[in-house]
């Protein structure tokens, strides 16, 4: 059977292992596993539970009888692991990968492709729908405080018709609406609330439940094919008899539809609220977050924690000239505008910046709406396979 760009089907493993741990009929796993069994990579990328539900840990896996502790999902998973291959697996230069990733973690990886930072005939990705990510320690206060539930009993965590629906080992299930615990701070990360992919179309493959109606909903996942590399190990793993497919009733191609846009809907508008009336240039939209960046302690956090501040000699930490003077706390504002002008062209909204900061400033609210700039200024968006010259890159700028 031909497999081609464009394809969709619903998928669920032939093995009954993974079918049984993994999430919506475990096809992930089941790629996963398969690629590493035929050799077709040295190493898996993925993301298994560590100490608990709340402790996403990163992990690369060489042996394919391993891949089934990485089956199911943690929404607690905040990481970026673009930055896990860039820096740890230097970028794949030596070995050939797959990897797992929500959508900001791929668009990160088409930016790190784009600045010859990761090898991309080196990575396969296998894209996972997302409808965002909770930060682990205000979810476990959360869930304790809202919820009413010991966060040591929650089993499993389920974001689902707009609610985040949390079930205890006792099966016990509660659901609060997330547009509710948004309102009053809770929820997802903020940069999930104004993520604006939520189908991973740039990865090679993306899986996930919604569209999944039928006998065989909750028991498989819809997979869409984004490119020949996809298509290639789709139609293997199927020939192999690795996962089993059918195609998707028009139904649930529908409610796929209808969810991701109402997703994407959602994202706009907290973006539209974020940006608010600072309709000005880059320089407006920095002094308007002045007074939340004099709290920066110059921890040098958001700079390492970013996957697109990837210098391996930053300027921020020359002698000579002294970009950033004295080495003061609280960081001049030139500390950001430096960082700010390496990475303006390429953020990707992923949150880690603001994830890590100690002085819990809102450090990825002010890239993203300088990116948002950037964007409507060159046409240029970031994360995404595209001819464009990247902005700031030639003169004069060929739109
Ligand atoms: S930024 Fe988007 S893709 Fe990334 S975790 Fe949040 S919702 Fe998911
Ligand atoms: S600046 Fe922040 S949001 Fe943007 S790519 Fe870096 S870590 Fe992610
Ligand atoms: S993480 Fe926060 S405190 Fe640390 S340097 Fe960045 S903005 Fe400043």
């Amino acid at each position: 059977m031909a497999i081609k760009e464009g394809d969709m089907y619903y998928a669920y493993s032939k093995n009954p292992e993974i079918k049984e741990n993994g999430e919506y009929g475990g096809v992930v796993t089941t790629i996963m596993k398969y690629l590493l069994k035929n050799h077709i990579v040295d190493g898996v990328v993925v993301v298994e539970e560590g100490m608990d539900l709340y402790d996403a840990v990163p992990s690369l896996i060489t042996d394919p009888e391993d891949v089934i502790r990485s089956a199911g999902s943690i929404h607690c998973g905040t990481m970026n692991l673009a930055k896990f291959i860039s820096k740890y697996l230097d970028g794949c230069r030596d070995m050939k990968i797959a990897l797992t990733c929500k959508p900001c973690e791929s668009m990160t990886i088409v930016e790190l492709i784009k600045k010859g930072k990761i090898i991309g005939d080196n990575i396969i990705m296998i894209g996972v729908n997302c409808g965002g990510t909770l930060s682990p320690i205000k979810t476990m206060q959360m869930i304790k405080e809202v919820y009413e539930i010991d966060p040591k009993n929650v089993v499993k965590e389920e974001i689902s018709k707009g609610k985040l629906i949390i079930k205890t080992i006792d099966g016990d299930r509660k659901s609060f609406s997330i547009k509710k615990l948004e309102e009053e701070g809770k929820g997802r990360r903020e940069n999930c609330q104004r993520c604006e992919l939520k189908i991973p179309s740039n990865a090679d493959i993306a899986v996930g439940n919604w569209g999944v109606v039928g006998h065989l909903a909750g028991k498989a996942s819809f997979v869409e094919v984004f490119s020949n590399k996809g298509a290639k190990i789709l139609e293997k793993v199927i020939k192999d008899d690795f996962i089993e497919i059918e195609k998707p009733n028009k139904e649930g191609i529908a409610i796929r539809e209808k969810i991701n846009k109402s997703m994407l809907e959602l994202g706009k508008k907290s973006k539209k609220k974020l940006i608010g009336d600072l309709t000005g240039d880059i320089i407006e939209a920095f002094h308007a977050y002045e007074d939340e960046f004099s709290r920066c302690m110059k921890c040098y956090g958001c700079r390492e924690a970013c996957p697109l501040c990837y210098c391996d000699d930053c300027s921020l930490e020359s002698e000579g000239p002294e970009w950033v003077p004295g080495g003061y706390t609280p960081a001049a504002p030139f500390f950001h505008l430096t960082r700010m002008v390496h990475m303006v062209d390429a953020c990707t909204n992923c949150g880690q910046c603001s994830e890590v900061c100690p002085s819990e400033i809102d450090v990825a609210g002010l890239w993203s709406i300088v990116n948002n700039k950037v964007s409507e200024e060159y046409g240029y968006y970031s994360g995404f396979k595209t001819s464009k010259p990247i902005p700031f890159t030639q003169y004069p700028h060929k739109k």
